[in-house]
């Protein structure tokens, strides 16, 4: 169980509104949503980071996370949302225990602003970077 507020909640030593729960995924309502429906999916494993869950954590969350927001649209009315993972405290990442944010966006303006400061690719430079990730990923 990991040290952080969601290892109290996987625990039941703090209350929380739970939506689901399976062997190795629990879901529960964000205390502070940023619209209504915003849900929390989160491993019973207890990695920091997304990079550091196992195959199997991460294959559960995988398998449900569809489901669970097919839950939310259905029960909100709402068919847009953002699924957010923040890693890491410079990421915005204030619980140190892997969580996916399910975020409804209605047509009025509630749900997650995002800020996307995009530049243009480099042809040569991602041809060496692609290459390098691939190399990483043997
Ligand atoms: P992040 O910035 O990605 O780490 O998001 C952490 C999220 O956890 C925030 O949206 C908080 O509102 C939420 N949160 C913190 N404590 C609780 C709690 N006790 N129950 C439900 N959600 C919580």
């Amino acid at each position: 169980m990991s040290d952080t507020i969601f290892g109290k909640i996987l625990s039941g030593a703090i209350p929380c509104h739970k939506v689901y729960e399976d062997e190795q995924v629990f879901a529960f309502l964000d205390i502070s949503p940023l619209s209504t429906g915003h849900t929390l999916v989160i491993p019973k494993e207890p990695a920091q980071t997304l990079d550091a869950l196992s195959d199997e954590s991460a294959a559960a969350l995988g398998r449900v996370l569809p489901r669970i927001c097919r839950a939310v649209i259905a029960v909100t009315g709402v068919r847009e949302y953002n699924v957010l993972e923040n890693n890491g405290a410079g990421a915005h990442q204030a619980v140190a225990h892997v969580h996916f944010h399910i975020i409804p966006k209605p047509s009025h303006g509630e749900g997650l602003g995002i800020g996307w400061p995009a530049r243009a690719l480099d042809q040569k430079a991602g041809a060496e970077l692609a290459a390098k990730l691939r190399t990483a990923l043997r």
